[in-house]
């Protein structure tokens, strides 16, 4: 999650993510296995392609392993581009946006980007490396999320 925020885009480089959900698969798998596969389960460092786009499975004991795992885009029930662009926008800081406002530009109930932004705060908050701007960002969007 942090990784994936730390990572400077380009203006086009996002606005690709934002379109397609397989670039921002194909985005988390490099992210993720930046530096090589490691098997949660075995340790294993081989790997084969998995059942799902962009996920790996350990050649040894089987375990599959999908590029969404472990971060904010697991089991999110809307497409990944969207939620992408949601947490890209909130985690910058970029600008003020409300629920609301997600739900509109992105075609999704109000409720459905609520509770992802809450999964997304939640997540910021757990951080260490947060800078006081981006920490001050986070309790802002927090102290607004019952509007
Ligand atoms: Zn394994």
């Amino acid at each position: 999650m942090e990784a994936i925020f730390k990572k400077e885009l380009s203006k086009e480089e996002l606005e690709e993510l934002f379109q397609s959900d397989e670039k921002c698969l194909e985005f988390l798998a490099d992210v993720k296995w930046n530096e090589g596969f490691t098997c949660r389960k075995c340790g294993n460092n081989n790997h084969c392609p998995g059942k799902t786009p962009y996920s790996r499975r350990c050649t040894k004991c089987k375990t599959e392993e999908s590029c969404t795992s472990g971060t904010i885009f697991h089991n999110c029930k809307f497409p990944i581009s969207k939620a992408f662009y949601i947490a890209y926008t909130v985690c910058k800081g970029m600008d003020d946006v409300s629920t609301y406002e997600f739900a509109r530009r992105l075609s999704l109930r109000q409720m459905t980007c609520w509770k992802f932004k809450t999964r997304i705060s939640n997540a910021l908050q757990t951080m260490d490396s947060l800078s006081t701007v981006e920490r001050s960002s986070i309790e802002k969007i927090l102290s607004k999320q019952n509007q």
